[in-house]
């Protein structure tokens, strides 16, 4: 039998990120401009620099394609990185299936997930411009877990604005983003215009990932000390989750593997499958390589497969810039029902951008097949995946399944992301049967598009 894990060394980890911006233009994609929020005219990188440290800004707009990881992040990477790349040798058995699967598994962290890849270089370009404060969102806490501890690493205040449901739901998480140091705040919150706003219309209200964006981007741009930062979508945080791609390729070459028929992510802003799958995408761009993309989504927030190609903001109370992504509009609100995550109404600029442009394909699933698909896998490889990434092991274990129809051995890999170890109540609704299938409804999708801006 081959090998299962395949690690590497300290030496290992890339030296470089792989910044894709550079190889879009060979393969036809132009990425649309930034717009600004007020004006609708293109935006520069003045206009960001009361959110960001002009490092960033300067990587968001860059079309260098490899941009040098500094030591200090290299030392801090080494923590965890480079992650193990596993052969699923045990669940193919299960499955019955010739195809060979193999995941990376970024669930060592230390917050256990692949968050902390740009966590960390977020918060050491703050420090190095003199940045005190950071504010962020969070959703289910794993974006603000990572932000905690790189903020803590670096000895910088960490505010995070938690949607409310979850704060009331998923205490754990609070209390890692606690144990590493940072505040944490139920949003909306009255601590800002936006968030007072959004009580005054409904004070019940459960929070969404756009309407916590609205509250800390206030808090940053508000305030001398504070810059915010941000865990998906912009072009500089896929950037740094490229050192996840980058290992793989040189794990799949130890194994003695064959080039990846088929590699699969999650998407719910888009971080964990750019930075999976973005080196191989080059291959295919550039290199003449064949490989099928497949981003994975839920059906409750659909943004590749039914949300529209269109300039959207991103937050609620429309303050951020406007991108041009897939989105179901700045105002939807996630079902309560929905346990698996991915919950952003919008899909990272690049991510859209290939999609259109037909280099990766997305598919949408519902939550129970994924919960079955998470427990297949756990039964068999021992590791209890985040509901995200099952999302990813779901359409493994669907292509997986083709090839055993087929009888052909292709070579599959996903990304395993994070693991649930804080998920368990997600977990627990499924095993008690209380999970539901959900699917975005048509009206409210039209409904939310109907106020999306009117750029030409
Ligand atoms: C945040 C998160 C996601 C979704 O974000 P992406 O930017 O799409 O990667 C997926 N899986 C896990 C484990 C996460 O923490």
């Amino acid at each position: 039998m081959s090998q299962t894990k395949i690690v590497l060394s300290e030496r290992d980890l890339p030296t470089h990120w792989y910044n894709i911006n550079a190889d879009l233009p060979a393969a036809g994609i132009a990425l649309p401009p930034v717009l600004h929020p007020g004006t609708l005219q293109p935006i520069g990188p003045a206009d960001l620099a009361p959110l960001f440290p002009m490092a960033l800004i300067l990587q968001e707009v860059s079309t260098e394609r490899y941009i040098e990881i500094p030591d200090e992040v290299r030392d801090i990477y080494k923590l965890w990185r480079p992650t193990p790349l596993y052969r699923a040798h045990r669940w193919e058995k299960a499955l019955d299936t010739p195809a060979k699967i193999y995941y990376k598994y970024e669930g060592v962290s230390p917050s256990g997930s692949h968050k902390p890849n740009t966590a960390v270089p977020q918060a050491y370009y703050n420090k190095q411009e003199g940045v005190k404060r950071i504010t962020t969102e969070t959703g289910a806490g794993q974006w603000g877990s990572a932000l905690a501890f790189a903020c803590q690493t670096f000895g910088i205040e960490c505010k995070v604005y938690m949607v409310k449901i979850s704060y009331q739901q998923k205490p754990y998480r609070r209390s890692l983003m606690q144990s590493w140091g940072a505040t944490v705040v139920a949003s909306p919150s009255t601590e800002t215009n936006a968030g007072r706003a959004i009580l005054a219309q409904d004070p019940d209200s459960t929070g969404s990932l756009g309407i916590a964006i609205s509250e800390a981007v206030e808090e940053a741009a508000t305030r001398d000390d504070t810059k915010y930062s941000l865990g998906s979508v912009l072009n500089h945080v896929l950037m740094h989750q490229t050192v996840v791609g980058q290992e793989v390729m040189k794990q799949l070459e130890l194994a003695g593997a064959d080039w990846p028929d088929i590699m699969i992510g999650c998407i719910g802003g888009g971080s964990n499958f750019a930075g999976f799958a973005f080196p191989f995408i080059r291959e295919n761009l550039v290199g003449g390589k064949k490989t099928r993309f497949i981003a994975v989504e839920p059906t409750a927030a659909p943004s590749v497969t039914r949300g529209v190609y269109t300039y959207d903001y991103g937050d609620t109370a429309k303050m951020t810039p406007l991108v041009k992504m897939h989105t179901l509009g700045h105002d939807f609100i996630p079902a309560p029902i929905h346990a698996g995550g991915l919950r952003y109404h919008g899909m990272a600029p690049l991510v859209s951008a290939l999609a259109e442009a037909g280099v990766i394909e997305a598919r949408a699933v519902p939550q129970r097949a994924i919960f079955d698909a998470a427990v297949s896998f756990t039964r068999a490889e021992g590791i209890l995946p985040a509901p995200e990434p099952s999302h990813a092991i779901l359409v493994a274990m669907q292509e997986a399944l083709a090839c055993r129809e087929s009888g052909e051995s292709k070579t599959i890999v996903f990304n395993l992301c994070g693991h649930g170890h804080f998920d368990l109540a997600a977990y627990d609704a499924y095993f008690s049967g209380k999970l539901e299938d959900y699917e975005y409804p048509e009206e409210l999708v039209k409904h939310s598009l109907a106020n999306l801006p009117k750029v030409e």
